[in-house]
């Protein structure tokens, strides 16, 4: 077996994508007389800056020998778009086994423990173009690339992935004819709102129910018609299929880490987090939710250690109306990336409802709210001249259930587990 591993070939603006040059590639493999066992598109950190949308890197595995597999990925490194400044492509070819150790025989070559370390700090956490390609020396790794290489460090991430990871999604996606690339994509959004019915909940996040939007067409100038996402290989093929539209160059199946949450560390405590990483930590609403310039809504959740703002930002659209909800001294747990000390949330549990409040007594017999008797005193009613010794409790109305709440498809990232999926530690909310 041969891994390559390849990424950092598009562009903003010229469109370029590096799934495309990954199914390219996959097809040459195989006009070559090679075998391709699969392709997997594999989301690294989202809060990397270099990223030019959704920080994905590739990998194809074949039984291709290296030498030929890096003179191929070489060639399609021509298509990268490298006269973008921010274009810089890189590729790790790696002989051996992609996956489990313990599952191949023992002469095999395997991907080394540090390579799938390297692979899950990638999703999570920071690498340097150094330690890249350092690592990928130790490990007997060909690499090529253009420009200054950083697609190295997605490169070698693609290749450590299969090992590394055991929650895998897939995608499906189909690409449109080259002489349409930039324009206009015509794809009939009933056909896509009925195929996506027919296959809920294998295959997720291809239309937003509420807006009517599909999410699965992407709005930029890249290769892509649509991609289909879900849990089941057949079912996103299936839905690809009957999706009416202009004519369909190519279509590939991805096998992906998206919808799995790999990039959430879990902390115990709030100032355990740092910018630029995604956590799941727990603690108290600690300030009433506040609707700010632009429709964002912001709420402090704390513990000992300290507190952390966290945001629903605008696109997240009706999931604000579930950060609304909150009130100070629920207990949840929120997930998302923490970018300059602010946690945008991706989804949240709530683990404890406040249900009670205190409230200033009203009067039993005129129904009007007490006053204060003065400090220490209690309260009493001015006309009535009934007492009561302090506040009373109240049960307050919540409009939130426990249990996990997410944003909309719209608003997902890549790499976010939608609710439907499952697997969650306590009753779950989906959106659709
Ligand atoms: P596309 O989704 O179209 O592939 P992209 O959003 O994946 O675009 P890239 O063009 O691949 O963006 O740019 C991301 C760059 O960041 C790559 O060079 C990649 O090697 C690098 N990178 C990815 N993860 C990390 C990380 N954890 N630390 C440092 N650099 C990283």
């Amino acid at each position: 077996m041969t891994v390559i591993g390849l990424d950092d070939t598009d562009s903003r603006e010229r469109g370029m994508c590096t799934t495309y040059v990954a199914a390219r590639l996959a097809a040459r493999i195989e006009d070559a007389g090679g075998r391709v066992e699969r392709r997997l598109l594999v989301r690294l950190n989202p809060g990397v800056e270099h990223k030019t949308r959704g920080n994905a890197a590739l990998a194809v595995h074949t039984d291709l020998d290296p030498e030929r597999a890096l003179e191929l990925a070489r060639d399609h490194l021509d298509l990268a778009e490298t006269a973008d400044p921010r274009t810089n492509p890189g590729v790790v070819v790696a002989p051996g086994d992609p996956g489990d150790p313990a599952a191949v025989p023992d002469n095999s070559t395997v991907i080394p423990d540090a390579v799938a370390d390297f692979s899950r700090a990638a999703v999570r956490d920071y690498h340097t173009v150094d330690d890249a390609v350092a690592l990928a020396a130790a490990a007997g790794y060909e690499t090529a690339h253009a420009g200054n290489g950083r697609g190295r460090i997605g490169a070698l991430a693609a290749v450590g992935a299969w090992r590394a990871f055991d929650d895998w999604t897939y995608e499906c996606i189909s690409y449109r004819e080259r002489e349409r690339w930039g324009s206009e994509r015509d794809v009939d959004a009933e056909s896509v709102r009925r195929a996506a019915d027919a296959a809920y909940p294998a295959v997720w996040d291809t239309i937003d129910c509420e807006s009517g939007y599909p999410v699965c067409v992407p709005r930029t100038p890249c290769p892509i018609l649509h991609g289909i996402r879900g849990d089941d290989p057949d079912a996103v093929r299936a839905v690809a299929a009957d999706i009416d539209s202009e004519p369909v160059a190519r279509r590939a199946l991805f096998v992906t880490n998206q919808g799995t949450d790999a990039h959430l560390q879990s902390v115990d405590s709030v100032d355990a987090m740092q910018n630029g990483r995604a956590y799941r930590v727990t603690g108290d609403v600690v300030t009433a939710p506040e609707t700010r310039e632009g429709g964002h809504v912001f709420v402090s959740v704390g513990d000992d250690s300290g507190t952390v703002e966290c945001a629903a930002f605008e696109p997240t659209k009706r999931f604000r109306d579930r950060a609304r909800a909150l009130r100070v001294g629920d207990r949840v747990t929120v997930c998302g990336e923490v970018s300059d000390g602010t946690l945008k949330l991706e989804k949240f549990a709530v683990r404890e409802l406040v249900t009670t409040e205190r409230v200033t007594p009203d009067c039993p017999d005129c129904g009007r709210s007490m006053s204060s008797a003065g400090a220490g005193q209690g309260y009493r009613c001015r006309d009535c001249g009934t007492t009561a010794p302090g506040k009373v409790e109240r049960p307050v109305e919540r409009d939130l259930e426990p249990g996990w709440y997410e944003v909309p498809p719209v608003a997902r990232r890549h790499i976010a587990t939608p609710l439907v999926r499952g697997g969650f530690d306590g009753d779950t909310h989906p959106e659709r």
